[in-house]
């Protein structure tokens, strides 16, 4: 809790520095936020420390869980820090109204590949489902690496991704490793780009070991091979640029995917019967399914009517 002046002094010009650095560059994150934080630490280490005199930025005070929100990655960005819900849904809005620049990097040893693994399965509408991920091919137990510097916020089993590890980063992105066979970390663990936060495999729904690797802005999913030149392993850019069109895309291919309707194939159900039900022809649906009239109709197949 705020004990003095002085502290709400420092603490109002702390964040007005960092709401400078959003608002008058469109930029933020990279080491700034990391020295901000490391900054911070330091002082608190001296003033724990009886010899050294505190610097008066921060004396006179004690730790308290609302003074370290400060110290989170991004937190002037998200304002959440939560450590069981992987992504709270829709809740937060981007409000992107011009481009905002983010820098990914600043040095060549600041970012990583998660794995080495090639593409085996791209970002966007897959069968009628969204991919907000690619999907890189490994060996269970090959290492999985953080993507950027940051902090882990969620590190826990789903019953979809498996064992899964989200770093949220200094330069305001979050990513997210799924179907590992173990994970290493634990929320609130400060990671460094290329640091192991676990091991690849195959757990959660997941049909083959490989890591499934989203980036996230304020939740909104973007494709990774934008950020990242996945055969090559290197950074695309040490900056990605966030308007409004970088979300709009997805958006219509969800609306997309949504719109779409699917049967799924059941004991005795045929072509023509399935036309029936849904009002239309035999024709439409082998176009739409890209299937020959003649088909057999497996169990569980998901045919498209809409
Ligand atoms: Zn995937």
């Amino acid at each position: 809790m705020i004990k003095n002046g002085t502290l709400l002094v420092a603490s109002l010009l702390l964040s007005a520095s960092v709401l400078a650095q959003v608002v008058d560059t469109a930029a933020y994150g990279g080491p700034e936020g990391n020295e901000i934080y490391e900054a911070l630490i330091e002082s608190y280490t001296v003033e724990e420390g009886a010899d050294a005199p505190a610097p008066a930025m921060f004396s006179d005070r004690t730790w308290d869980l609302n003074d370290s929100l400060t110290f989170l990655p991004s937190y002037e960005v998200y304002r959440t820090w939560n450590t069981d819900a992987i992504f709270l849904g829709g809740t937060q809005s981007h409000g992107i109204t011009d481009t905002l620049r983010l820098q990914l990097a600043h040095e060549d040893c600041d970012h990583a590949m998660p794995c080495p693994g090639h593409l085996t399965s791209g970002y966007g509408p897959r069968k009628g489902r969204m991919h907000y991920g690619v999907d890189l091919k490994l060996e269970t137990g090959d290492p999985v690496k953080s993507a950027f510097d940051g902090m882990v916020r969620i590190s826990k089993y789903n019953r979809t991704f498996g064992h899964v590890v989200v770093v949220r980063h200094y330069n305001g992105l979050e990513t997210l490793y799924a179907h590992l066979s173990e994970r290493m970390v634990e929320p609130g663990q400060e990671v460094h780009a290329g640091d192991v936060l676990g091991l690849g495999g195959n757990t959660g729904r997941s049909y083959g070991s490989h890591l499934h690797f989203e980036v996230r802005f304020l939740e909104q999913p973007i494709d990774p091979s934008l950020v990242f030149d996945l055969e090559k392993g290197t950074l695309k850019a040490k900056h990605f640029d966030i308007h409004k069109g970088t979300f709009a895309a997805i958006a219509a291919a969800k609306a997309e995917a949504q719109a779409r309707k699917y049967h799924v194939v059941r004991r005795g159900d045929t072509l023509s019967a399935i036309a029936r039900r849904y009002g239309t022809s035999v024709s439409a649906l082998c176009k739409l399914n890209g299937m020959k009239q003649s088909a057999i109709l497996p169990l569980g197949k998901r045919i498209r009517y809409r």
